[in-house]
């Protein structure tokens, strides 16, 4: 049976459910070649990462883009599993069991420290 058809859909994890993991889900659905079917972990019960948690509540036009995003999200193959976090809930090997590729777009959730005198002030 070939792989990424109606018979038998590409299955897609997508850790992280920023705008980068929203992107990459986007791609995939836009090659209409390709069926798959794409399911995101998230580590917070809600989506969009930084786009809800970061972006100023004054910088709406920079928000909308979760316009664009909800569209993405209601699309039939896609699902979404909020308030898992990949590494503690689930691990890779478990998730290798169940997808053909899995997408690690989980963003930068630490500070890069550059080493610089007062930069913790
Ligand atoms: C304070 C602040 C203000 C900003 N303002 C602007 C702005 O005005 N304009 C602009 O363009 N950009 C702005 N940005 C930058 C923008 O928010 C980021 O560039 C963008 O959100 C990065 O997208 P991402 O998908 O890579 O990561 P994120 O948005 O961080 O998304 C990562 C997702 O992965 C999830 N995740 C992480 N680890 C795990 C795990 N182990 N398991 C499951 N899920 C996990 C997180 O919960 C999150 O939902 C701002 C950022 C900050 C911090």
């Amino acid at each position: 049976m070939n792989l990424a058809t109606s018979e038998r859909p590409l299955r897609v994890a997508i850790i992280g459910a920023g705008p980068a993991g929203f992107y990459a889900a986007e791609a995939l659905l836009k090659q209409k070649e390709l069926i798959c079917h794409i399911d995101f972990f998230n580590r917070l019960p809600t989506p969009y990462g930084l786009v809800r948690e970061g972006v100023a509540p004054d910088h709406q036009s920079i928000k909308a883009v979760t316009r664009v995003f909800d569209k993405i999200a209601g699309n039939a193959v896609v699902r979404y599993f909020g308030n898992v976090t990949i590494g503690r809930d689930l691990s890779l090997a478990e998730l290798k069991l169940y997808y053909d590729q899995v997408v690690f777009a989980v963003g930068a959730q630490s500070d890069r420290s550059m080493g610089i005198p007062g930069e913790d002030l």
